[in-house]
């Protein structure tokens, strides 16, 4: 499914439930981070090969977490006529531009207090 058709069939559901304008940004974020939480509670404290054996054998929680949380985010990219294909596309851009794969291989990681690199401020340099 497209970006763009998943923003129309979130847009449709919420009309057809009379939802339409019963949603606030602020209630939105939270239901996010509710999201995040769960997600969080299948691999909290512990290391990182165990957390890839919980997401092993507990698929289908991670993959609830991934559509719960592009559904709130479509949701809220809808209260804000925002288009989400293009605000991908547009961070997509920002990233390349950032944190270009030449650099990274050598740096491994865009946390520069910990000797990374992230071109940031590449607007500013042109
Ligand atoms: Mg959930």
């Amino acid at each position: 499914m497209e970006i763009k058709e998943a923003q129309e069939r979130i847009k449709d559901f919420d009309i057809a439930r009379g939802w339409a304008d019963n949603w606030n940004l602020k209630d939105l974020a939270l239901n996010i981070t509710e999201e995040v939480g769960e997600f969080w509670s299948l691999i909290k404290w512990i290391d990182d090969e165990k957390q890839k054996d919980v997401i092993r054998n507990k698929k289908a929680d991670a993959s609830d977490f991934v559509g719960d949380t592009l559904f709130l985010l479509l949701k809220l990219s809808n209260q804000m006529n925002i288009d989400a294909a293009i605000s991908l596309q547009n961070t997509l851009d920002e990233y390349e531009k950032r944190m270009p794969p030449e650099v990274m291989r050598k740096v491994g990681h865009a946390n520069k207090l910990a000797g990374g690199h992230d071109n940031k401020d590449f607007n500013s340099q042109k």
